[in-house]
């Protein structure tokens, strides 16, 4: 198999781990991302379990240590912003784990460990694919062509690639939820603890810090099925606020953040 040309679908996470992998052991490998730059959007991950293992493999755990985001556990606070409950990092039901880091920073680390080896093409994707017993003739969107041995999609939930190489879309349950992430100026509220508030009406505020001295903001509610399907950003933004609005705690300084926030993900 040594010396085969691998083509891997998707920048993120998963993509350049394989590429990493593949390249180790003697293939070429080349990743496109449909993105035009890496997306380093995102909150927080873990990396526990089977990814600390790869990641130690990989040489890359003391670097996400050192990019940890400094949370040191979560409390559980009432309207008046006093602690119910608190889950330090080193119990056993902390929801901050020994290795937390923002999604955007893994990924940045994981594609300078193999951009120099692997050829990383932005701003492109697949459109065809034809598999024959030897190869795999790919078309792209930007006009080029290729052939591989092998291609790989690693285009996370919504990959348009799966759909072209199998069929049909994998089948979603509705779990009744919406979450909405955003990034917010610190304040003096704001501390190494992460803070959760459960707010009347079926919502739930999330505040935790970040090692840019930014605070990383969730809003989680109740919604009916698609209700908030395919709106403008702007749209987001004011459903998002009128939902919100009067939900007591920090919903007022979040109402403000969301009018000026450039990143909010719906
Ligand atoms: C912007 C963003 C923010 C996220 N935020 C969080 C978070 O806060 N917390 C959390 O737990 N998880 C988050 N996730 C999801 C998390 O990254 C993934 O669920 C998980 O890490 C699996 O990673 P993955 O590499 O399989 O897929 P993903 O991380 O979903 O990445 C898929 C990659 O493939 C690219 N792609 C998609 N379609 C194509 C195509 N047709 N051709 C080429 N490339 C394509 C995407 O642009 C993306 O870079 C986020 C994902 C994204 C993309």
């Amino acid at each position: 198999m040594k010396d085969k040309k691998i083509l891997v679908s998707g920048a993120s996470i998963a993509g350049p781990t394989l590429a990493y992998w593949l390249d180790r052991y003697g293939f070429e490998v080349t990743v496109i991302e449909r993105a035009a730059a890496l997306r380093l959007g995102g909150q927080n991950i873990d990396v526990k379990g089977p990814a600390k293992e790869i990641a130690l493999k990989m040489g890359i755990l003391e670097e996400i240590r050192a990019h940890n985001t400094t949370e040191i556990g979560l409390r559980f606070v009432n309207s008046d912003n006093h602690t119910i409950a608190e889950f330090p990092s080193d119990s056993s039901m902390s929801m901050t784990q020994e290795l937390e880091i923002l999604r955007g920073d893994l990924v940045k680390i994981l594609y300078d460990l193999t951009a120099k080896r692997v050829e990383y093409i932005f701003g492109d994707h697949i459109i065809d694919l034809i598999e024959s017993e030897n190869e795999v003739k790919v078309d792209f969107a930007s006009g080029k062509k290729g052939i591989f041995d092998i291609v790989v999609i690693a285009e996370g939930i919504g990959s348009a690639t799966r759909d072209l190489a199998f069929g049909g879309r994998p089948r979603f349950n509705y779990l009744g939820l919406y979450t909405a992430y955003l990034t917010i100026l610190r304040n003096n509220t704001d501390s190494r603890w992460a803070r959760w508030y459960n707010a009347p009406k079926g919502i739930v505020f999330m505040l935790r810090p970040d090692n840019y001295g930014k605070t990383r903001a969730s809003v989680t509610f109740l919604a009916k099925e698609n209700a908030y399907k395919d709106l403008s950003e702007a749209d987001q933004k004011r459903a998002l606020i009128d939902r919100i609005q009067g939900a007591g705690w920090e919903s007022e300084r979040l109402v403000n953040e969301i009018k000026e926030s450039e990143d909010l993900y719906f």
